[in-house]
Parts: structure tokens; C-alpha cells; sequence
């Protein structure tokens, strides 16, 4: 495996390869490596030749009162990690290999980035398909991969691939869980014993709307509101959004009739983690 920090050296590295032909799988991080980024790269290492993992905390995606400096970072954990799940190129940048100082030029995804995690965190998705664009061209994969963990992100990135005209498959993955339910997250370190405990209180109110709506339960606002009260029974919850949307457009749907996605962000103390399923009926 090899560990490459400019973007030069990524260019000349992956040139040759992509010459013989190979199969370049691509997956996006920001580090403190769980086995939610390892499925990705597994996934990644199943369909392709050489596997590219990047580690890069994005500035761009981070509002000015959140986390980003004190983002969890572990490089060496993460290199192991990387390498036993079969990443074959490491790229990690620093911030100033990806932004040139006078940067003028976003990419900006309308609409879909201005709802659910877009409205509490306005600018973030622009840095997310800032960033992605940018690692997309530096890395020229064939196929990307991302996680359904994060629902919006990935129907975004889809969009904007789709509305760019740009050349490569995006691969999304489904969501890893510790044992309780609890979504993998690098965030979830943040969590103390009780909120950790109360966390869990996510996935099963999720697990229990499925159950309603499998028993014939299509009425969005009763379902909504189930899933807040259940989330509310826990003391250290504090909901920031419950949203039952159109899976594809994030549209508002009053009724259950196509694909749903459940959408969830919920804080306990400082950490904000988020959780979603997709439904058909
Ligand atoms: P991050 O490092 O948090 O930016 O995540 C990098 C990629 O890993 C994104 O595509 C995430 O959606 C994905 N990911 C994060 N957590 C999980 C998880 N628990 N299961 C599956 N994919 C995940």
C-alpha cells in the first residue's frame, strides 16, 4: 500500500495504471477509520483493480461553531485499517494541497441541499460537492463509493455526477451498526456512557416506523410524530429534524406511496449523529 500526500504524485502514480487498463475504485474519508469505511473499501476492492482511499478532513464542509478542529484523527490506525480492508493507495492531503489560497469556484448542488441536514448546516453540502469534485478529478476513478449512512450526501453526489456529465459510477453502501443498533460514526467517540446508551434510541424508532409501516401504517405525520415521542422518551435527546421525504427528490409526501427515506439528526450534548431507512411499499 502506498501513502501519497501531493496530488502530483497521485496524477503520476495513477496514470500508468489506468494505461494497463486497470480498475480504479475510489472511496472518500475523512478519517478515524470504522468498519463502516472498511465495507466501502471491501466493496470497492471487490469491483475494481487498484483501491484509492482518501483521508482529508474538509474545512469547506465544516460550519464555523463545528467540530473541525476537533475532529477525531488517528493516521496510523487508519493507514492498518485502510490496508486490511485492501486500499492500495492512500492519499492523504494536507488542507492547503487541496485549496489554492485565492479559491474562487464551488460546485453547488440547488434545492436538495437546502433541506434536512442543509438547513441546520447551510454550506456544508457545497463543501462536500466542492471537495468530491476536486478528489473525483485528481483521482479519475471508474466507480466511487459512499456510505447510505449518510442518505443526503449520497443522493447529492448522485445528482450532481448525473447533472455534470461526470464519468463514474457512484456505488452506495449500506448502513454498518455496532451490535445495539447504533449507526457507525468516527462522531460516536464524542458520546459519554449515558448518551451512548440513550443513542440506541435512533435505530429502534426507526426499526419500529418499518414495523408500522409493514402492519399498513401511510400516514407520514402520525409515523413523524411516533418517531419524536419515541426519541423524546430519551432525556438526552434533542431532536434537530424528522423527516419522511421522497427518497430520490427529498420532496415532502404526505402519504406512503412510492420510496420513502426516514430521516433522522438527533444531538445528545454536543454530538450530532444522524440515521435513516429507505422504504418501498
Ligand atoms: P466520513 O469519513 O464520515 O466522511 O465518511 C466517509 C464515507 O463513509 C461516507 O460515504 C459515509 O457515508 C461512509 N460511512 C460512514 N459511516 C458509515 C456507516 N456506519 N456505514 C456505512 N458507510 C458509512
Amino acid at each position: 500500500m502506498k501513502v501519497i500526500k501531493t496530488i502530483d504524485e497521485l496524477r503520476d502514480t495513477i496514470k500508468p495504471l489506468k494505461l494497463q487498463g486497470k480498475d480504479i475504485g475510489f472511496v472518500p474519508t475523512m478519517g478515524y477509520l470504522h468498519k463502516g469505511h472498511c465495507s466501502l473499501i471491501e466493496k470497492a476492492t471487490e469491483e475494481n483493480d487498484v483501491i484509492v482511499v482518501s483521508i482529508f478532513v474538509n474545512p469547506t464542509q465544516f460550519g464555523p461553531n463545528e467540530d473541525f478542529d476537533k475532529y477525531p484523527r488517528d493516521l496510523e490506525r487508519d493507514l492498518e485499517m485502510a490496508k486490511s480492508s485492501g486500499a492500495t493507495i492512500i492519499f492523504v492531503p494536507d488542507v492547503q494541497e487541496i485549496y489554492l489560497q485565492n479559491n474562487k469556484t464551488y460546485v453547488e448542488v440547488k434545492d436538495i441541499t437546502e433541506k434536512l441536514c442543509g438547513l441546520k448546516r447551510p454550506g456544508h453540502f457545497r463543501g462536500v460537492t466542492t471537495v468530491v469534485t476536486k478528489l473525483f478529478n485528481i483521482v479519475t476513478p471508474d466507480k466511487a463509493y459512499f456510505g447510505q449512512k449518510d442518505a443526503q450526501q449520497a443522493i447529492v453526489i448522485k445528482k450532481m455526477v448525473k447533472d455534470l456529465n461526470i464519468n463514474i459510477d457512484i456505488v452506495v453502501c449500506p448502513i454498518i451498526r455496532e451490535k445495539d443498533g447504533l449507526a457507525m460514526s468516527s462522531r460516536n467517540v464524542y458520546l459519554n456512557t449515558e448518551e451512548r446508551k440513550q443513542a440506541t434510541i435512533l435505530y429502534k424508532s426507526l426499526m419500529e416506523a418499518k414495523e408500522k409501516i409493514i402492519n399498513g401504517e401511510r400516514d407520514v405525520k402520525k409515523l413523524s410524530e411516533y418517531i419524536k415521542n419515541r426519541i423524546n422518551s430519551e432525556p438526552l435527546a434533542n431532536i434537530e429534524y424528522v423527516e419522511i421525504v421522497d427518497s430520490e427528490t427529498l420532496a415532502n409526501v404526505f402519504n406512503i406511496t412510492n420510496e420513502i427515506l426516514i430521516a433522522l439528526a438527533v444531538r445528545f450534548g454536543k454530538t450530532r449523529l444522524i440515521d435513516n431507512l429507505i422504504m418501498e411499499v
